[in-house]
């Protein structure tokens, strides 16, 4: 068994890009552990891990999508879209925390009318979400906005589709083929009996080439199921099928503890092939919580590195403290305080562990570790202890620290 063991770990050799060095055999599996995880962590090795499947790339307004673009976050607004003072304040609010495209239903005109106004009070990409009249869609690329979701299936003759992208090509705008598996065309659900993955595609490639017969070329497109098994497979087949971006989601996904856990299966698995240019987590939750998610999704495969990190231990009954309430209080500090400095993109991987016992071996990879005593958090820097701390001060002092790692890397 122990040659096994042995053997086994001879054959675990790592590499990555060229900054990280090969992890040899001779080490323990611990060390080579730890030290593949502070690469995921510093997203080191990230290219080893997800190789990206190519795809072209389109722009909705200053963001690029496919390609070799960074996978964006969007989400939707969730206020009338006509009350402009509100749907303005979320959006501004979802752009402090990392939102990088918005879309906003369109179901009137009163909707579509008000997309000058608020296209002029926001700095992230805006894009008018259409159903069924394709007047909304001329309203909406008049007011200025800088992508269309449509499902083309449900807005009517070729004709009215024509003159959207007509419109849409004069102003070089991009357009979501956006489909669900609750509102496939007529022809193809009898044909395959149910929504399945492959209708959903048969779909989805029956609109692209539609598009592209109208000279539309700036596409990108979307197979939701409410299932996840289908969700993933539906994007596995596209992803053979067309190399036009992919906006990946679970549709209907739930409340935020269910929905969060589908969307994370279906877009980590997908991610993890390289499948996927754009992702919007749907939860029946704020939208800057579908946000969150967005980007916990990518910064738990390495695919958006930098980005603050907040690890807790579960706490037990070895736990000298409340560790849930201090790790909350340590989450909250730490995004007001990226909210506050959304130019700096590199943060530490921060630790709140609950007791002396197993918490600062635990925590050694973390940069900061904040670590429960009886009457102190012992806070630790780079695995080192630095300070006993009151509890009063330990969230002042961790936002301090958070700053002074990002002064420390960037110098
Ligand atoms: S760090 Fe301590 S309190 Fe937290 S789970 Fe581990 S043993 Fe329990």
């Amino acid at each position: 068994m122990k040659t096994d063991n042995k053997q086994r770990r001879s054959q675990l050799v790592l590499r990555s890009d060229s900054s990280t060095p090969c992890v040899a055999a001779s080490q323990s599996r611990a060390a080579l552990l730890r030290r593949v995880a502070k690469s995921v962590v510093s997203g080191q090795i990230k290219a080893f891990l997800i190789k990206r499947r190519p795809t072209q790339k389109i722009a909705v307004g200053a963001v690029e999508i496919g390609g070799n673009a960074p996978i964006s976050v969007q989400t939707m607004t969730k206020t009338p879209t006509g009350n402009i003072k509100a749907t303005v304040n979320q959006i501004r609010e979802l752009e402090q925390i990392g939102c990088d495209i918005i879309r906003v239903a369109i179901p009137d005109m009163e909707s579509a009318r008000a997309l000058r106004k608020i296209r002029r009070a926001i700095h992230i990409p805006l894009i008018a979400d259409i159903h069924f009249d394709h007047r909304l869609a001329l309203a909406a690329i008049a007011g200025g906005v800088d992508g269309l979701r449509i499902n083309p299936g449900n807005i009517g003759s070729v004709a009215k589709i024509k003159q959207i992208i007509r419109a849409a090509s004069e102003r070089n705008l991009p357009i979501r083929i956006g489909v669900n598996a609750g509102s496939l065309e007529k022809d193809i659900l009898a044909r395959h009996g149910s929504p399945t993955a492959s209708a959903l595609v048969e779909s989805a490639l029956r609109h692209v080439r539609l598009l592209e017969d109208l000279g539309q070329r700036a596409i990108k497109i979307s197979v939701k199921a409410s299932d996840v098994l289908c969700t993933i497979a539906a994007y596995r087949l596209l992803s053979k099928a067309t190399k036009y971006p992919l906006h990946l989601g679970v549709t209907e996904a739930g409340t935020l503890l269910c929905g969060t856990i589908r969307s994370s299966v279906a877009l980590g698995i997908l991610l993890a092939e390289g499948i996927g240019d754009t992702i919007r987590v749907s939860l029946a939750d704020t939208p800057a919580n579908e946000v969150r998610a967005g980007r916990e999704i990518l910064r738990s495969l390495g695919l958006q590195p930098g980005g603050l990190r907040v690890i807790v231990c579960p706490t037990c009954g070895r736990a000298q403290m409340n560790v849930i309430k201090l790790a909350r209080a340590v989450e909250e500090e730490l995004e007001k305080l990226e909210k506050k400095n959304n130019q700096i993109k590199i943060w530490p991987l921060v630790a709140v562990m609950g007791c002396v016992v197993n918490g600062p071996g635990e925590a050694r990879e973390a940069d900061i570790a904040l670590v429960c005593g009886k009457n102190k958090v012992f806070l630790y820097i780079a695995g080192e202890k630095a300070a006993a701390l009151d509890a009063k001060s330990v969230l002042a002092v961790v936002a301090e620290k958070a700053l002074e790692f990002h002064s420390r890397k960037t110098k």
